[in-house]
């Protein structure tokens, strides 16, 4: 037996305060409001993540991104104000920070992604400081409108690990605006513009790749492909590259007239000089997620192995995981969270009535990149897990609009504060 002052015990645990956990516990309150839920999030604050490529570009306040926490948490939850340290699925328990044990009957594992800064030499001394910067951290999106402001003339680089990352689109989203800005200044003359990636092309769906290879060739982008980040060489402000596509590694020497001040060391690496770099750091599971039986087996990004449809773990059937932290392999958006979490509600329902998860609706891989191309234009990505389009609105959202950039700026924040967290609609 338990002795009951070592150990909490609730109904519902849910791992994570941010858009997936909020907006989950919002909706189970919603369908049931005599549930018992439990909230583990050490953070005061909540931030609505999306509007940093904004701030980054100087164009939205970072205070308009954050709330308290405590206005977020849904009436009826209780907030423990803690970190989980460790999951326990066998025992249905939770170890949070101090070392209490939380007991659960269903888990919810909602805890987000982390940044991996020390998997690129260089990265960590760098970050913030000497032309290195990254919206991806609150910290920094302060500095990347800096950069902007101060550009003089030289490379501006923005690349993107080869790990999965949040908002896949977010990394060139703030490239456009910063060539539209330079172009605005009149100092577009001065700056080249590169986008180097680890993958082959500037995104997963064809429709809108086409819009985008359209704007990279309009606007001299020099957009090079099986690049990958490998180091930071702050002092010599380089940044070095794995090249991991043979034949990229042979025509090396094209690429090297189109970059100024590029260095080819063999078929496998470079290295670019930079004025301005703009990065996504690697991402992966929290250690503790990593560190647990519930990560996917074999992955050392540790994942939370659920099944794609139904996001209920697939060993743990009283553990369902969304969010940036689970396995199913759509692009990691607030928008996918959006459309999962009525899922996510809905089987854990059934599986707390002891009922089949047969002929509940599915979550489909839908995830959205509302990509900016410029201040006043927007593409808005909508997919599935097949790369499908599922458009919401009744026109064409590959072609640059500026009603879509009204929806980013305005529209998505208030429907995310408004709606998506007080738990209603999909
Ligand atoms: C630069 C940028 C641009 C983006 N643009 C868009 C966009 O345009 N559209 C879009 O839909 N999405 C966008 N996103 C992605 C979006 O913000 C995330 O996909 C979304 O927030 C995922 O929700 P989540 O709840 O899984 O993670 P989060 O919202 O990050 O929440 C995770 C929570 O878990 C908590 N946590 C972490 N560790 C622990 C622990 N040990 N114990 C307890 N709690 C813990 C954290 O404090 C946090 O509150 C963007 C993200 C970034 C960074």
């Amino acid at each position: 037996m338990r002795n009951t002052n070592e150990f909490t015990k609730h109904q519902i645990v849910i791992i994570g305060g941010g858009s997936a956990g909020i907006t989950t516990a919002a909706q189970l309150l919603r369908k049931n409001k005599s549930l018992d839920i439990a909230i583990i999030e050490p953070s005061e604050k909540h931030y609505y993540q999306p509007a940093f490529t904004l701030v980054g570009a100087g164009t939205y306040k970072m205070r308009k991104t954050i709330r308290d926490e405590r206005d977020l948490i849904p009436q009826g939850a209780k907030w423990i104000k803690s970190s989980a340290k460790a999951i326990d699925p066998d025992n249905q328990t939770v170890t949070i920070s101090d070392g209490t044990e939380i007991v659960y009957d269903y888990l919810v594992v909602a805890a987000g992604i982390q940044y991996d800064w020390d998997d690129i030499p260089g990265l960590k001394e760098s970050i913030g400081k000497n032309g290195v910067t990254s919206n991806y951290d609150r910290r920094f999106t302060g500095y990347t409108w800096e950069l902007l402001q101060n550009f003089k003339g030289g490379n501006v680089l923005f690349t993107q690990p080869s790990t999965p990352i949040k908002c896949g689109g977010a990394p060139q989203k703030i490239m456009y605006l910063a060539e539209d800005y330079f172009r605005k200044k009149g100092i577009r003359d001065k700056a080249h513009i590169i986008f180097a990636t680890p993958g082959s092309v500037l995104f997963g769906v064809k429709k809108f790749a086409k819009t985008l290879n359209r704007i990279v060739q309009d606007r001299d982008i020099k957009a090079v492909y099986f690049h990958k980040l490998t180091e930071i060489r702050p002092d010599r402000k380089e940044a070095v590259f794995e090249i991991t596509n043979e034949e990229t590694g042979c025509k090396l020497i094209e690429q090297k007239e189109i970059i100024p001040g590029m260095e080819i060391h063999g078929e496998q690496k470079v290295v670019i000089p930079y004025e301005i770099l703009h990065l996504a750091p690697p991402q992966s599971a929290p250690d503790f997620i990593k560190n647990s039986p519930l990560a996917v087996p074999g992955n050392p990004l540790g994942w939370v192995d659920v099944d794609k449809h139904t996001l209920q773990h697939v060993k743990y059937r009283n553990v369902f995981s969304l969010g940036d932290v689970s396995s199913t392999p759509n692009a990691k958006t607030a928008a996918a969270v959006r459309k999962q979490a009525p899922v996510l509600v809905q089987n854990l329902l059934s599986v707390m009535r002891q009922q089949t998860l047969q002929s509940n609706p599915v979550y489909n891989g839908y995830g959205s990149c509302p990509l900016v191309t410029a201040y006043g234009k927007m593409v808005l990505a909508e997919f599935d897990y097949e790369n499908n389009p599922t458009p919401t609105f009744p026109f064409d959202t590959s072609k640059e609009r500026w009603t879509m950039w009204i929806l980013k700026k305005y529209l998505l924040p208030w429907f995310y504060w408004n709606r998506m967290l007080k738990g209603y609609g999909a």
